[in-house]
């Protein structure tokens, strides 16, 4: 990498060369969140910004290497231009100062492991259950708070229970690169509490997996994909207890499909009723109920039915059901239909039929 392209260390972090040291650490902190691995999985840029803020900070705030920097420019660490170049120990302090920005910016204490964490169900219901509404008990399993030490991991009475190699915090934290990484401690197995202080029932873990057994309400009217939040019913841990998020997924209907209020349904029609009109049985959420086909009804053709959907999610009243006529024409003819159908044909002329008759003037209008 050529040294000339280097940015400027001060231009990096975003501040003027005569900066006092806690406006540089500050200016590092926001940056050092920001583009921090842990917060941008998989973005190499701000990875790339991370090393770079990072290195532009180990220089500045080291009185000594921010001298020689300040007199040289990036060329005190180019070994090419006679520089010392860097080693791991140039960014040693790096590290602990990371350790403080990172407990504060996803707000832990003691560990990772005791963060509050959501769960979720996927909960099926039937497209009647989603339309009227229903209540569903639902069992699934989430850590509960240890009732023998109350969350605290260690047993109750046991003196100066800290884990003395991570100092309580169930984790180690190193120096990977320019990367504070972290693992859980191995002396007392991430909990933060000595091996022998640990809670006899919980093993240190402060929670025990439990069967939780719910009633989940499905308000009438539900959507496919919505999500039920229940608060507090998510992991407990000692320091928070998360939520659980209930996802429904409305199963479809053989007849009918939802368009937000309104029901549609498909109803297949002869071509003979179509035409000379009748009587119908249409299914609708509530049962079957009677409708008078017009004679002359073209396929397509939507029939509306007030108040036959689904109740408003969230306001009033109802949708509708919307009746879509399909002229379903035969698939196998006897020979005496086939007979009846010829006579027909040649009966009929395209006068008869309307959107035929239209699509042919239009077709003499497009050549002429
Ligand atoms: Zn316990
Ligand atoms: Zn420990």
């Amino acid at each position: 990498m050529a040294v000339a392209e280097k940015r400027d260390y001060y231009e990096t972090l975003g501040v003027e060369r005569g900066v006092a040291a806690d406006e540089l650490k500050r200016a590092y902190k926001q940056l050092a969140i920001k583009f921090h691995p842990d917060k941008n999985p998989d973005d190499k840029a701000a990875e790339e910004q991370f090393k770079l803020v990072s290195e532009a900070y180990a220089v500045l705030s080291d009185p000594d290497k921010r001298r020689r920097y300040d007199q040289l420019g990036h060329a005190a660490f180019d070994p090419a231009r006679g520089g010392t170049g860097f080693d791991a120990a140039d960014f040693a302090n790096i590290g602990e100062i990371l350790e403080g920005f990172l407990d504060d910016m996803f707000g832990r204490r003691g560990g990772a492991s005791r963060m509050p964490k959501d769960l979720r169900y996927n909960l099926e219901v039937s497209f009647e259950e989603a339309a009227i509404g229903a209540e569903r008990e639902i069992e699934y399993e989430r850590h509960e708070l240890c009732e023998h030490c109350k969350g605290a991991r260690s047993e109750p009475g046991s003196t100066q229970p800290e884990c003395p190699a991570c100092k309580g915090r169930g984790e180690v934290r190193f120096q990977k690169g320019f990367f504070a990484t972290s693992r859980p401690c191995f002396s007392c197995d991430g909990s933060g509490v000595r091996k022998e202080a640990q809670c006899k029932q919980c093993s240190g873990r402060g929670a025990v997996p439990r069967k939780q057994r719910l009633r989940v309400k499905i308000p009438a009217g539900l959507e496919d994909g919505a999500v039920r939040t229940m608060a507090g019913m998510g992991e407990q841990t000692p320091a928070a207890t998360g939520d659980l998020h209930v996802h429904v997924k409305v199963k479809p209907h053989p007849l009918f499909t939802r368009i937000g209020a309104d029901v549609l349904c498909d109803v297949p029609v002869s071509f003979p009723q179509a035409a000379l009109g009748a009587n119908l049985d249409v299914p609708t959420l509530e049962g079957k109920v009677k409708m008078r086909l017009p004679p002359g009804t073209q396929s397509g053709k939507v029939f509306r039915l007030r108040g036959k959907g689904l109740p408003v999610f969230g306001g009033y009243g109802k949708g509708d059901e919307l009746v879509k006529v399909v002229v379903e024409v035969p698939a196998k003819l006897t020979d005496r239909q086939r007979e009846l159908l010829e006579e027909l044909a040649r009966e009929v002329g395209a006068e008869t039929h309307p959107q035929q008759q239209t699509f042919l003037d239009k077709l003499r209008g497009l050549f002429e």
